[in-house]
């Protein structure tokens, strides 16, 4: 990058408030899941949220290096399906806490857009917690309601299986949302939470598209069109086209994962092929509709995205790919803080 690259970036960096949708950090964390930008050498070594490491994707210091400002990230919820769901969810929730109280510092719990913009004065991280996977509610809608009073604001419906609320990429029968998870996205926009339908099925998704009154977001996604391998992920965990225009159309956005080795089936693949990625999204649903959607600590992503402190990198791609600052702002967040602010609503 040459040095007026650099401060160019930079400057987008201190502008933007940087946010990422979805990272798997905590889930990695609470597993002890090292397979993830493992050390070159050596054991690998204990994480916390709060504690600068070398190995993995994602932490609080190295979030502020890239100049980040929030990040969603999913409490666990157990795969494939060993339970116990609702208490591995609150023990996992529990670390959340006693990480960001170890470092009030350095971040702070997000449940409103009003947070990010906080985090962003104050020079921290604003972490708004999700569930992935609707089995963490356990098919009650109580327990929806208790994870939102903890401060839970997203849900994604499924992840690769099927649970009681839709199908997930994996359990692909065609049935897509059930008569109880239609009841569960009313209610969740009832309580003003996000409705995510990453590892939706087809089917989940246009029908979660249908039940909801509010914008819907899909956090972690990417680009069928491009999409030349999909390796152990079924094609309905890309959005095609289509989808892509009728999220946008009802106010949404989606978040790109950082990963274009496996799409593109080619080992080679760097952050400059990422970027196409976000560029057709954006021909086809608007700039305004795109985010960032890492799936750090549970994903590969290219070379020169070795870990967050590598985003600069991926917005310099997003230059060379030829957005503008104006929609590079919003990509590098200013669109998922406009559909938390119209979602989250406090
Ligand atoms: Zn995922």
């Amino acid at each position: 990058m040459t040095p007026e690259r650099a401060k160019r970036v930079r400057k987008l960096h201190d502008r933007a408030v940087v946010i990422d949708c979805h990272n798997d950090s905590l889930r990695a964390i609470a597993i002890g899941d090292t397979r993830y930008n493992p050390p070159k050498e050596g054991p690998p070594e204990p994480r916390r949220l709060w504690q600068k490491a070398e190995s993995g994707h994602w932490d609080f210091p190295r979030a502020l290096e890239a100049r980040q400002s929030g990040q969603v990230t999913n409490i666990l919820v157990p795969r494939p399906r060993n339970g116990p769901y609702l208490r591995t969810c609150l023990k996992s929730y529990q670390q959340a806490l006693r990480d960001l109280e170890h470092a009030p510092e350095l971040a702070i719990l997000a449940t409103s857009a009003a947070d990010f913009e906080r985090a962003k004065r104050e020079g921290k991280v604003a972490f708004l917690l999700g569930i992935e996977g609707a089995e963490g509610i356990e098919g009650d809608l109580d327990l929806l309601h208790l994870f939102h009073r903890l401060g839970v604001r997203t849900v994604g419906l499924t992840w690769m299986y099927r649970n009681e609320v839709a199908e997930g990429n994996w359990e692909d029968t065609g049935d897509g949302l059930s008569p109880f998870g239609r009841q569960a996205v009313q209610e969740m926009n009832q309580l003003k939470m996000l409705v995510d339908v990453a590892h939706a099925t087809e089917q989940t998704f246009w029908d979660t598209l249908e039940a909801s009154n509010a914008p819907v977001i899909c956090s972690h996604t990417s680009c069928r069109a491009l999409v030349k391998g999909f390796g152990e992920h079924a094609p309905s965990r890309y959005l095609t086209d289509e989808q892509l225009k009728a999220l946008a159309e009802q106010g949404g956005v989606l978040g790109i994962f950082f990963s274009a080795n496996r799409e593109l089936d080619d080992d080679n693949a760097d952050v400059h092929d990422l970027a196409r990625f976000f560029a057709h999204a954006a021909e086809v649903a608007g700039a305004e509709h795109v985010g960032f959607g890492s799936d750090f600590d549970g994903g590969f992503p290219p070379p020169g995205l070795e870990d967050i402190r590598g985003l600069p990198n991926l917005t310099s791609a997003l230059i060379d790919v030829g957005f503008s600052d104006e929609e590079l702002l919003g990509i590098l967040g200013g669109n998922w803080l406009r559909v938390f602010r119209e979602v989250l609503r406090e």
